[in-house]
């Protein structure tokens, strides 16, 4: 099981190796901009790397929503960065589930990402998997909750689509962590990838707001569980840099175990 960190993108392979990581996610361009990712000049370096590359999307996408000046250049966004995420090797691109407006038809918002799914088809298709991850807030969320997750996943059947499980979000989105896993891989069959992140905000509370495994208010032995369970590879995306993620991910491999069964 592959244990790493979200970290910088200016040098993501001297960041893995100053945290011990064997997997590293970064972003392709301003995580709150809607700019293209440009070609990275350390592309043959990415491509050779024997630590796993995951991106992470721009956190302004949102596929789902109704607004079309939203939507439409978000779909975009996306698709530019699956193409640039493939150009560096990268194993998978994650971004958020997205939500719908206040009062707006959560069934358009689900409609939406098949016409996400649909539009990149037309375009020769993601040249990396997708993986959608759930999210810590709203009310009109079309991943926060199992329930929207089920929908969402009806309606993106007839395509490939990963998911990526962030355990910060599903607590603060009012989902139990215990057996988790098993109630999501009913749904989607699958679990590409485990953001693995102590929560700031209470169960339920709606806040996206990372701890280190240590603190936060999850009892770290059920992140623990959840990826053991999920079998799947690991990212924690907690504060602290070297130092607080280093910690993280070695608290992990101790509680794993190297070479311990993934489920
Ligand atoms: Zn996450």
């Amino acid at each position: 099981m592959r244990i790493g960190a979200h970290v910088d993108s200016t040098d993501p392979m001297a960041e893995a190796t100053a945290r011990g990581a064997e997997t590293v996610q970064f972003f392709l361009s301003d995580p709150q901009g809607w700019k293209a990712p440009k070609p990275r000049e350390d592309t043959k370096q990415l491509l050779a790397a024997e630590v796993d590359l995951y991106v992470h999307a721009p956190y302004v996408i949102n596929v789902a929503t109704l607004n079309n000046r939203i939507r439409i250049p978000s779909r975009k966004l996306l698709l530019g960065h699956a193409q640039a995420a493939a150009a560096i090797g990268a194993k998978g691109l994650i971004v958020h589930g997205g939500h719908v407006g206040a009062g707006d038809d959560p069934a358009v918002g689900f409609d939406n990402w098949r016409k996400t799914f649909a539009y990149a088809a037309d375009s020769g298709g993601f040249e990396v998997p997708v993986l959608i991850e759930n999210t810590a807030g709203g009310d009109n969320a079309c991943a926060r909750r199992l329930d929207a997750l089920a929908r969402l996943w009806d309606a993106v059947a007839d395509y490939e689509v990963g998911f990526c499980l962030d355990t910060c979000h599903a607590h603060a989105g009012g989902e139990e962590l215990l057996g988790l896993v098993d109630r999501v891989k009913a749904i989607t069959g699958r679990i590409d990838l485990v953001h693995a992140n102590n929560s700031k905000g209470a169960f339920n509370s709606g806040q996206d707001r990372h701890d280190n495994l240590g603190g936060g208010t999850i009892d770290p032995e059920l992140v623990v569980a959840v990826i053991r369970a999920a079998g799947a590879p690991v990212i924690v995306e907690t504060p602290g840099g070297v130092d607080g993620q280093g910690a993280d991910i070695a608290f992990l491999r101790d509680r794993l175990g190297a070479g311990s069964p993934a489920a």
